[in-house]
């Protein structure tokens, strides 16, 4: 079922959304994004005149509850996002009477679900060696089960709406799913939309193809690497991965950040572009600093002759006009991760570069994907949030999803 299709006249809704917002020391809300992210499913729900039952995780609360992770905090501040005055349950798995009295356009939401170790079906206190962990485990996912099947009573329907924990297989996410038929569960306009970005990249693609990734390290990025190897016409890797590449072929890093025992793979993925046909760009020089500190002394070199004592911290002029050339003619653009320490303001000229280029492409008539909180953090940062086709929501789970990895929150509802 879609959300645009179902009917929700009359019928209760339980939404999982994923209100994890942050707070300051006084609980108040210091980037009410994830709301805001929420609202299209949640006011379209009630303006067709159903109820709202809504569910979120906040924090890592350890399955008992603790008063800095309750989300009563946050019930005004989605009162006012909704117009509607939010009714709170203060126990999520004991709401069954609020919830059947809510009648139309009403909306009810739930205390954190992570209350309950049931939501994460992890058992706790026990180690993964101790000899009954098999047991507690097989016994916690019984419990999570019946804990799922207890949230889907309250509701004639089911909407996913949370792609921040879409790669997590928990109670609200994906088990409980399985309580109500196809025709009664479907994702909600976020999700949706999250989805449609990632097939763009992976199966829906416009040539030319460029994907652009940074970030620190070669090691958390390499499933994403090997999957859009196939893809790809034109690989960026750029960010601290440079100078690994740089060592592996023989280069001099002086004081970069590297992982040496990565030099065997950067060599291979060297070799898989060239086997594949994928231009893969590594810049060819690099801006480097005596600290690391913004306000360290900075010169450029090349990326295979840093001196010692120095690191690389950012792309050079000639590396950010290589990424230009293969941004700026691309038809489809997924950049994940910045091109260099962007946090300080004297190290943000490639991945500002890069966005640059990705808005350019975008202007013509490019299909850009932005994900992985730090370039959506950099894209913010630039004030480039408005020209790009698409900012993911979803950090971890974008990037299982363009590893090629079948999203659980997902594939419950799909099939
Ligand atoms: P990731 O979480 O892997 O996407 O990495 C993002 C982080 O990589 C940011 O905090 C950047 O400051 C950092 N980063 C990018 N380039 C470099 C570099 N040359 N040296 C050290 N850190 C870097």
């Amino acid at each position: 079922m879609t959300i645009s299709n179902y009917s929700f006249k009359g019928r209760k809704a339980i939404v999982r959304v994923d209100f994890n917002v942050p707070l300051d020391e006084q609980g108040n809300i210091t980037d009410d994004t994830r709301i805001r992210g929420a609202l299209p499913t949640l006011k379209h729900i009630l303006s067709e005149g159903g109820s709202l039952i809504i569910m979120s995780h906040m924090g890592k609360p350890k399955g008992k509850p603790e008063a800095k992770y309750s989300l009563r905090q946050i019930v005004d501040a989605v009162s006012k996002a909704l117009g509607v005055a939010v009714q709170f349950a203060p126990d999520c798995a004991k709401a069954q009477q609020a919830a059947a009295a809510l009648k139309a356009g009403e909306v009810l939401m739930l205390e954190n679900l992570r209350f309950y170790a049931e939501e994460e079906g992890k058992p706790v206190g026990i180690d993964k060696e101790d000899p009954a962990y098999e047991a507690a485990k097989k016994e916690m996912k019984a419990r999570q089960k019946d804990f799922a099947k207890t949230l889907a009573a309250y509701a004639d329907c089911y909407v996913n709406d949370a792609f921040g924990t879409a790669h997590r297989k928990h109670a609200s996410t994906a088990v409980i799913a399985d309580y109500f038929d196809a025709e009664n569960k479907m994702l909600g306009f976020l999700m949706e939309k999250e989805v449609e970005a990632v097939n763009n990249v992976l199966n829906n693609i416009r040539r030319p193809f460029t994907a652009i990734m940074g970030g620190s390290k070669v090691s958390t990025k390499i499933g994403i690497i090997e999957n859009l190897m196939d893809k790809v016409d034109n690989l960026i890797l750029c960010g601290g991965m440079t100078y690994t590449f740089a060592k592996a072929q023989g280069g001099k890093i002086g004081d970069s950040i590297c992982e040496d025992d990565k030099l065997e793979l950067a060599l291979d993925i060297i070799a898989q572009a060239k086997a594949k046909g994928v231009n893969l760009v590594l810049g060819s020089d690099t801006v480097i600093a005596d600290k690391f500190a913004n306000d360290a002394n900075q010169q450029v070199c090349p990326c295979n002759a840093i001196p010692e004592g120095w690191s690389g911290m950012d792309a050079g002029p000639e590396s950010r006009r290589q990424f230009a050339e293969a941004i700026e003619g691309a038809k489809t653009i997924l950049w994940n991760g910045p091109a260099g320490v962007f946090e300080f303001d004297n190290f943000t000229a490639g991945s500002r570069a890069i966005a640059e280029s990705i808005a350019k492409a975008t202007d013509k008539g490019a299909y850009s994907l932005i994900g992985g909180g730090d370039s959506v953090a950099c894209i913010n940062k630039f004030g480039m949030a408005e020209r790009v086709s698409y900012i993911s929501t979803g950090g971890g789970a974008l990037l299982e999803a363009i590893e090629g990895k079948e999203l659980p929150g997902v594939a419950a509802i799909k099939g």
